[in-house]
């Protein structure tokens, strides 16, 4: 089925040049020039990414998206920020977009963006409906293997040793390799809504289980986002999940 995309941009000509290159990359793309037009589409219709603009009239990119996830939409949003912005970026992580460009961006770079959420998100479904029903899975990235439900690790054929809560935080690392997954995330997913310690926990955790996966030739990296929270870099890192 071909990929629906939204693309939320006041500025004519990007988002003609958005929209003609997407089409001839083979994407269904519908464009949206007003913010609160383009908040009513990604609500009434289902995308399968939307790129979004932060600058807009009548609604901008941060309150399209804060209300988008506040309502549940988990669609994939690509937001466009501006040149030396790097706290939009922040910002925009942080209401949960899933990638950003920064203006002015080449189609290349901007193609290759789009299909790569469209690959993770893709990915993540597939292994959510795995998890459901296998007991042996394993996550392959590079030399890296996860066994979610064993809690082992093998890396160069050489199992690692880790704390149960260091092993969480791996795994939802190498769920979405190559992804800034931010610091309040993990907290929440790995030690829960409820928990009382901050966000130092996450860092201390991150920091033991950086030493031990780095110990072996450096080809697993868990690299800091300042302000955000880390990131999963694995060298050849194509993700896989088998039985
Ligand atoms: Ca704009």
């Amino acid at each position: 089925m071909t990929p629906k995309i939204l693309v939320i941009e006041d500025e004519p000509t990007l988002a003609r040049l958005l929209s003609y290159n997407l089409t001839q990359d083979g994407y269904e793309v519908k464009v949206v020039e007003h913010g609160g037009e383009g908040f009513q589409l990604a609500m009434q219709q289902a995308h399968d990414l939307i790129i979004l603009d932060l600058m807009l009239p009548g609604m901008n990119g941060f309150e399209i998206l804060t209300k988008l996830r506040q309502k549940g939409v988990r669609t994939p949003v690509i937001i466009l920020t501006a040149r030396n912005a790097e706290e939009e970026v922040v910002q925009g992580l942080k209401h949960g977009a899933d990638d950003y460009m920064t203006k002015p961006f080449g189609v290349a770079e901007l193609l290759a963006r789009v299909s790569a959420v469209l690959r993770r998100t893709k990915s993540d479904e597939l292994m959510s409906d795995d998890l459901a029903k296998s007991n042996d899975k394993v996550i392959i990235i590079g030399d890296l293997y996860v066994y979610p439900e064993k809690y082992e690790v093998i890396l160069h054929n050489t199992s690692i040793s880790l704390r149960p809560k260091e092993f969480e935080v791996l795994l939802y690392l190498a769920q979405r390799p190559g992804f800034v997954v931010s610091r309040d995330d993990l907290m929440n997913i790995v030690w829960g809504f409820d928990y009382f310690g901050g966000q130092r926990t996450v860092d201390v955790h991150v920091s033991s289980l950086r030493k031990k996966l780095e110990m072996s030739q450096q080809s697993v990296q868990i690299e800091s986002i300042r302000g955000v929270g880390y990131k999963l870099i694995v060298q050849n890192q194509v993700k896989r999940v088998t039985e």
